[in-house]
This record gives structure tokens, C-alpha cells and sequence, in this order.
């Protein structure tokens, strides 16, 4: 803290919420007895910090947070700073009559991506492709441990979203088309918050968590925002109560148990079949706020609106905030009119339009996160753990899940691994680029190509395997004399709206892509590794292709990436999305009755070097085995028997990808991810069997 900072004392005031003795509930109704209407809808008004007029609103409005959004003003770009800066905001708070500490907020999305030099994590799709919850929560641990040490306690993610259409431009933020897939990767709100009762949530290495978008932001429509013709982002989510149920708001369930500390609404709007109600914005949904996630889930954290989201809802200002906070709003983001935010909820409240119960209702689920969070006791950032931001420690979490999150599409005449000897080339766009590699939510809120942050780009990896290999990213260097050729194609980074097809972006490869393939795959033996958010369709080019590689955005170490390409360890993951054949299949998800994807949903090959080999009474017997070991809690073993019939399965089976196949191989997927292990080997016996 400043040298100049007045620090809380303990009880120093003999009041007791702020004696860090008392339980947590004691210390919220002290607390909240004590406050005018005004402190509290203070309380529940969240500012951008790039939009203070002056710093002294923070203590002249009472504020109860501020965040740096995406879209906000150039944020500082080293963790001292952030933390300085954080400090110097909370600071302000003490010139308040009760010395409430604000909470300030963040998108890490795939670790702490505003500040230069953080380790970047890949993208939620990528950690999908791992089928590894456990190692995501890891990346969450390390993005949580690098964010609270630049003195931010909160953090906006995880996007439990099941994107159900590649042509949303938040695809990559999701972990998969998959509600199960989804839920199980919900394990990342331990990663950042610890165990579920909360009580890690004072640690240097811990931040609040924030479910979202509630609910059924993956699930829009092309097309059917207000908005512009082609937004998809959004928009509006046209479900059966029980679709809704089962595909997006299963991974909230988990997510409640699992302790998640906040939820922020979707920008969608929900029409609910038979509802009689139509498109409603999820921010005016007082059933799905205050009744399914409140009541029903038991959510007792705090409901944060999105950017600016209130805005939206049809009628004045007056009736937007009514609307909202009657709905299960608790603290709103009103990035630049948290003036007359403030005022209006005020007013409101005198005018008897909004319960001042449901003031205290909100405040209270504020007040308690920020005791848990021991704001109360160490308002100022604990920089701690910022030698570790961007460590080699934590960078190596980051290159596994790199390497885990690769999927191997196709590997004809075995190109891949690529080996020692050979002579390499290599072309195309994502090849040497770490912003590319990164995607958007990356240093800005949209991302950018080039040189925005230190890594190891994948040609830079590739280098340390083959020191002589030829690089030339349009593929004008002759191609003669190379053994094997790599062309490293995808997407330049985007972040929301802007990324929905038909806003600036579609599914194809760029024309200098594309005839980087064209030539390198012509001249020789070639692998294609796609460096992007989302599938991109390959068409009938992949006849010319030898291997095919869904890298998505691997983040910062792009060793991982040249782990799996150079044999130092197998490819084993395996799509989180369907890789559709052309844009007119969207939207295409495992289950539908037309089903015809280029690959599968769950499809990954391996490249173990030794495949284990085996017909139908193989598969029966591990199934046997796995059904053992199920009996016995034996997690780890179940899991290798599963993947060992995998392995008979897919190899076998790699040419002939018909719906048979790809149906029981999903259904596999559930029962892994629910650890049923004999049933998930009979599902793939079933799949041998038809191909
Ligand atoms: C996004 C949220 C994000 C918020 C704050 C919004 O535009 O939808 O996901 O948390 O901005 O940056």
C-alpha cells in the first residue's frame, strides 16, 4: 500500500463489521444497518474506470466497483501499474463515511490478458478439445494467481456458454457445442475461487468468479438481432423449456454448487416456446433471475449486468433500471452513467416503484463477497505473486493445455509426427504471430495481430526442433529440397459482434491461405494446422492435405503446439464443436437428424506410437475392465481403458466417419466426462462395430 495510506485497523472503530472475527452474515447486517439508501445503491453501481470524470466520484457516489471493460480506455500494461493504479482507487474509498473497499473487475478470459507479459492461456474452446477438467482448472489457477497479484480480486469468466453456431463471434469462449462437455469444465471455478464454501476466496492467489452469460447466449440465432441483419451475438434465443433446461442451463447447476461467487446476464434476449412472451431481454427475465437462479439453483453470490446491458430494455431510463433491479440485478455495469444510475435508483426506491427490501437483498450478496474476499482487512493489492506473472512455472501449465487442446483431424501415411531428419517448410498467415495465435480478449478487447505481447509463436517452437527449416509465410520461397511442409493457416483475432459471420468475417480461409495450401501441398508431403476460434471449412482441399490440425488459439506458448507436431508427446484431444463441410449445414450439432459434419463432434486422432490393436472382444473385455475399475473409484485407470479403446476404434476406423460412428462416439463423451467407463466402451464398441 502507499506510504501515505491510512490502514484499516481491526476493530479499530469498535464496530463490528469491522472485526474480522465475526462471521461473515454478522458483519453484513451490522454493516447494512448502518447505510443510507444512498450508500447502498451505491453499493450496487459499478463504473468504468477509464470513464471517472474524477477520481474523487468514487467516494463522492459511494461506489461499489470499477471495472476496466473491454471496450474501455488504453489500460496500464504492466502488473505495477495495475496494481498502483488499483490502489490508488481504493484509496478514495477510505474518505468515505464507512470505508466500504470497492471491488474492481476484469476479463480474464484466458489468463490475465490485459496486462503485457501475463501467461496467455488457449481460449476455452481449445481447453474443451482437452477433455481435461482438471488441467483447466490449473490454467484457471494460474490466471487467478496472476490476476489478484496486480491487486484485482474479480474476475468475469468463465463463459459457460454452449455455443451451438460457428457463426457466433464468441464461439472460441465457449468449451463446447456439448452441455456435458460444458459442465465439466465448469471445474475452472475452482481453479479461480478454491473450495466451494468460499473460504478461499482472502488467499493472494484467489478472485471472484463470474458465471456467464445467463443464459442461453450460445444459443442465438443467425440473423435475428435487431440489431443488423447478419448479428448473431446478441440475439435472440428461441429454446423449449426443455432445451433450455438441458443445454443451457445444465452447466449453471454445477456451477452453483461448485460456490461461483457471481453470474452476469446474457445481452440475449430469451423466447421461451409457449411462454406466450416472445424475445425478452434475459436482463428484464425476473423468472430466469430471481426465479430459476436465485430460488430455484439457490444462488446466493451477487448478479452483475452486462456492459452498459440495461440500456437495451424498451422504455425510459427510470423504467430500464426498475425493470432490471426488480428482475434480480444486484449491481449494475454502468460504465459511464453510474451518476445517474445512482440518482434514478434512488429515486425509484423513494417513489416506493422498487422494495427497498430488494435494496438490501442486492447489497447484502455485495457486502458478503467483499468480507469473503477480506477486502475489509487488505483493501490493497497483496503484489506477492507478481514475480510469477508470465513464469516459466506458469507458462508451462499454459503449453500443456496447448498441447492437450490439439486435435489431429486427419494424418494420412502417418505425416505427423514430423520427424528429426526431415526438412521442413513452412508457410502461411498464424505461423509466426502471437496475436493471431492469441485471438481477441487479448492486451485489447478485440485483439490484434503482431508482436501485442512476449511468447513463443508456433514457427518459433518449430525453430527449436528443426534449426534449418525454411520459413516464408505467403510461400514465395521455392519449395524445392523440403521434405514435409507445414502451413500454419486461420483467423486474425476478434472479439464478440465483430466476429459474427457476415460482420467482417466468414468461415473461409483468406485467398493467401489458400494458396499457401495450394502450393506447399502440391509440391510436397504437408500438414495444415488451423489457428482460429472456430472450424474453418477446408472443402474438398482435403483431398491435397496430408494431416490436418485444429490448433485453435493456443495463447502464448506455442512450444505446446510443436510438442504434439514433433512426437515429444501424442496429439490426444478432440473436438469440443462439429467441423462442418460447408457454411449452409449451420447450425450443425451432434444430434441433429441431417448430421453430416466433415468431422465429428469428439473426433481426434492420436498419435501414439504404438495403437493398440484389437477387434470387437478387445473392446469387450477393457469394457469389462473399465466397468471394474468404475466399481472401484478408479478414475485414472477407467479413463487409460477408455482411451485405449478409443485408440482400436478411431484407428480402425479413421477413413469410414459415417453418423454411426459419430453418434455412439459422442455418447462416449458423456459418459466419460460423467465417469461412467464400461458404458462409455460398450458406446465405442458400438461404433467399431458399424464402421
Ligand atoms: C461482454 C462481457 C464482459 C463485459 C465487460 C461485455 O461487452 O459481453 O462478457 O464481461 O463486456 O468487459
Amino acid at each position: 500500500a502507499p506510504a501515505e495510506t491510512p490502514q484499516v485497523v481491526v476493530d479499530a472503530h469498535g464496530l463490528p463489521y469491522l472485526d474480522g472475527r465475526l462471521p461473515v452474515k454478522r458483519r453484513v447486517a451490522d454493516l447494512l444497518a448502518r447505510m443510507s439508501l444512498e450508500e447502498k445503491a451505491g453499493q450496487m453501481t459499478q463504473a468504468e474506470r477509464g470513464a471517472l470524470t474524477a477520481p474523487g466520484d468514487i467516494a463522492a457516489y459511494d461506489l461499489g466497483s470499477l471495472l476496466s471493460g473491454g471496450g474501455s480506455a488504453p489500460t496500464p500494461n504492466t502488473p505495477e501499474a495495475w496494481a498502483k493504479m488499483i490502489d490508488s482507487f481504493q484509496l478514495r474509498t477510505r474518505a468515505t463515511r464507512l470505508q466500504i473497499p470497492l471491488i474492481y473487475g476484469v476479463d480474464a478470459v484466458h489468463g490475465h490478458n490485459n496486462v503485457a507479459g501475463a501467461t496467455i492461456m488457449p481460449h476455452n474452446i481449445g481447453l474443451g478439445a482437452t477433455r481435461d477438467p482438471r488441467l483447466a482448472q490449473e490454467t484457471a489457477a494460474v490466471t487467478a494467481a496472476e490476476v489478484r497479484a496486480t491487486g484485482v480480486p474479480w474476475d468475469f469468466a468463465p463463459c459457460l456458454c454452449v455455443a451451438r453456431d460457428d457463426r457466433w463471434g464468441r464461439t472460441y469462449e465457449s468449451f463446447g457445442e456439448d452441455p456435458a462437455l460444458v459442465d465439466a469444465m465448469a471445474t475452472v471455478v475452482q481453479g479461480l475461487q478454491g473450495r466451494a464454501d468460499g473460504r478461499d476466496l482472502d488467499r493472494a492467489d484467489k478472485v471472484l468468479a463470474t458465471a456467464k452469460h445467463f443464459v442461453g447466449d450460445g444459443g442465438t440465432a443467425y440473423g435475428s438481432s435487431t440489431t443488423g441483419t447478419y448479428t448473431i451475438d446478441q440475439g435472440v434465443t428461441r429454446v423449449t423449456r426443455q432445451e433450455l433446461e438441458a443445454v443451457h442451463l445444465a452447466p449453471y447447476r454445477t456451477a452453483v454448487d461448485r460456490g461461483v461467487g457471481t453470474v452476469m446476464p446474457s445481452f440475449s434476449s430469451l423466447d421461451l416456446i409457449g411462454d406466450g412472451r416472445g424475445p425478452v431481454k434475459m436482463h428484464a427475465r425476473a423468472d430466469m433471475l430471481d426465479g430459476v437462479l436465485k430460488d430455484r439453483m439457490g444462488f446466493d453470490g451477487f448478479v452483475i449486468s452486462d456492459w452498459q446491458a440495461i440500456d437495451q430494455l424498451p422504455g425510459d431510463y427510470a423504467s430500464d433500471v426498475r425493470t432490471s433491479v426488480n428482475a434480480g440485478l444486484d449491481m449494475i455495469m454502468v460504465p459511464y452513467a453510474y451518476r445517474d444510475f445512482r440518482t434514478t435508483l434512488v429515486d425509484e426506491v423513494r417513489a416506493g416503484r422498487i422494495d427497498e427490501r430488494r435494496i438490501d437483498d442486492a447489497v447484502s450478496r455485495i457486502l458478503t463477497q467483499k468480507f469473503r474476499l477480506g477486502l475489509f482487512e487488505r483493501p490493497y493489492a497483496d503484489t506477492s505473486g507478481a514475480a510469477d506473472i508470465g513464469s516459466a512455472a506458469h507458462r508451462a501449465v499454459a503449453r500443456e493445455a496447448a498441447a492437450e487442446s490439439q486435435v489431429l483431424l486427419k494424418n494420412a501415411g502417418g505425416a505427423l509426427p514430423l520427424k528429426k531428419h526431415q526438412k521442413v517448410y513452412v508457410a502461411g498467415s498464424n505461423a509466426d504471430d502471437i496475436g493471431n495465435q492469441s485471438g481477441g480478449w487479448t492486451i485489447t478487447w478485440q485483439g490484434a495481430s503482431g508482436d501485442i505481447t512476449p511468447g513463443t509463436t508456433v514457427l518459433e517452437a518449430m525453430r527449436k526442433h528443426s534449426p534449418d527449416l525454411t520459413y516464408s509465410e505467403d510461400a514465395s520461397a521455392p519449395t524445392r529440397g523440403h521434405d514435409v511442409g507445414v502451413v500454419v493457416v486461420g483467423e486474425t483475432p476478434y472479439a464478440e459482434g465483430a466476429g459474427d459471420v457476415g460482420n467482417g468475417h466468414d468461415l473461409e480461409l483468406s485467398a493467401a491461405d489458400r494458396a499457401a495450401v495450394d502450393k506447399v501441398c502440391a509440391a510436397m508431403t504437408c500438414a495444415v494446422l488451423v489457428v482460429s476460434g472456430r472450424p474453418q471449412l477446408i472443402g474438398d482441399r482435403l483431398g491435397a492435405i496430408d494431416a490436418l490440425v485444429a490448433s485453435w488459439l493456443p495463447g502464448t506458448e506455442g512450444d505446446g503446439v510443436a510438442d504434439v507436431l514433433y512426437g515429444r508427446r501424442p496429439f490426444t484431444g478432440q473436438l469440443p464443436v462439429t467441423w462442418p463441410k460447408s457454411e449452409a449445414q449451420l447450425p450443425i450439432n451432434v444430434g441433429d437428424s441431417s448430421y453430416d459434419p466433415q468431422f465429428p463432434y469428439g473426433w481426434g486422432l492420436t498419435t501414439l506410437t504404438k495403437v493398440p490393436q484389437g477387434g470387437a472382444a478387445t473392446l469387450k473385455a477393457l469394457g469389462a475392465a473399465a466397468a471394474a475399475a468404475e466399481r472401484a473409484g478408479a478414475e485414472e485407470t477407467g479413463r487409460a481403458l477408455v482411451a485405449k479403446a478409443r485408440l482400436i476404434v478411431q484407428h480402425e476406423a479413421a477413413d469410414r466417419i459415417t453418423e454411426a460412428v459419430a453418434k455412439p462416439f459422442a455418447d462416449a463423451d458423456h459418459l466419460l466426462l460423467t465417469g461412467r467407463y464400461g458404458a462409455a466402451v460398450q458406446k465405442l464398441t458400438q461404433a467399431y462395430r458399424a464402421a
